[in-house]
């Protein structure tokens, strides 16, 4: 029996980095369909719109290696939006010892929501491992190089955006 699995990789995206992009590669090469949602969560506020945020990461996936990406966004309960789509697979990205405890009580309590919501765990890459979107904000407004943490087609406008709100 063929079955096709659609996973949904949730997150603030505030911006994309490339960490954020090697865990999308790697999961659309396991899954059938992957579902990169921008989500909101209202107890980080973000400092990017959720419109630029999802323009940020179609730009950056233009050329991804990979037809089964879908980009969408939630502004409602993760687990509503996650039965609603009939997903099986929740994918988180875990960093050092930093994403542990957060991602495993996430991971828990959409079990309990939603029985058959099984989250896969995978390992950033050692070049990402400490890389994060508020370091990649922090180095952006004092008009620092971000070249190495995010794609150049959106490099310019993150540091842009940033800077104004910092430098004289
Ligand atoms: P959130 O606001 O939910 O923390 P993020 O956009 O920061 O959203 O992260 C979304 C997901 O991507 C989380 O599972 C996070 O652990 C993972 N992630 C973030 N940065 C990296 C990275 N550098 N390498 C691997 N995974 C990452």
């Amino acid at each position: 029996m063929a079955t096709n699995k659609i996973a949904i990789y949730p997150g603030s995206f505030d911006p994309v980095t490339y960490g954020h992009i090697d865990i999308i590669e790697r999961a659309a090469r396991l899954f059938d369909k992957l579902i990169v949602l921008v989500s909101i969560n209202p107890v980080k506020p973000a400092s990017f719109p959720l419109e630029e945020r999802i323009d940020f990461l179609k730009r950056s996936l233009k050329h991804a290696k990979a037809d089964n990406i879908e980009i969408d966004n939630n502004k409602g309960l993760f687990i509503d939006y996650f039965k609603r789509r009939k997903a099986d697979v929740i994918v988180k990205g875990l960093r050092a010892m930093s994403d542990f405890e957060y991602e495993f009580q996430m991971a828990l309590l959409n079990k309990d929501m939603c029985h058959t919501a099984e989250t896969v765990f995978l390992s950033a890459n050692a070049a990402s491992m400490f890389l994060s979107s508020s370091a990649v904000r922090q180095i952006a407004m004092f008009g620092g190089d971000i070249s190495a943490f995010v794609p150049h087609c959106i490099a310019g406008d993150i540091i842009e955006k940033l800077k104004k709100g910092v430098l004289p």
